[in-house]
């Protein structure tokens, strides 16, 4: 299987009511890496018209975003419990 295969086997509870990922874009402004959109492995980051924006529902769970941002942007917790994604990889 390929890497797009296998993310497609996994199963997301999403958390409609409480994104468990929040951009302070304020903060991002000032940011030259904009690491975030290099290393999400789900490539969720993207900027649109000057905005960072992550389709979180998507989210692996990983922390590498957060790990990453300079700016310390990114507020980051897991999923409330029941919610997030379910591994399905075998
Ligand atoms: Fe992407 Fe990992 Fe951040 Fe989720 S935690 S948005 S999968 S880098």
């Amino acid at each position: 299987l390929s890497l797009a295969d296998k993310l497609n086997l996994n199963k997301f509870e999403v958390d409609e009511g409480e994104p468990h990922i929040l951009i302070n874009n304020e903060l991002c402004k000032s940011c030259g890496p904009k690491s975030c959109l290099l290393v999400c492995p789900a490539g969720l980051y993207s900027e649109q018209n000057g905005e960072i924006i992550v389709e979180w529902a998507g989210c692996l769970e990983c922390g590498t975003c957060r790990a990453v941002c300079d700016k310390k942007a990114i507020d980051w917790k897991y999923p409330r419990g029941g919610f997030g994604i379910i591994f399905r990889q075998g």
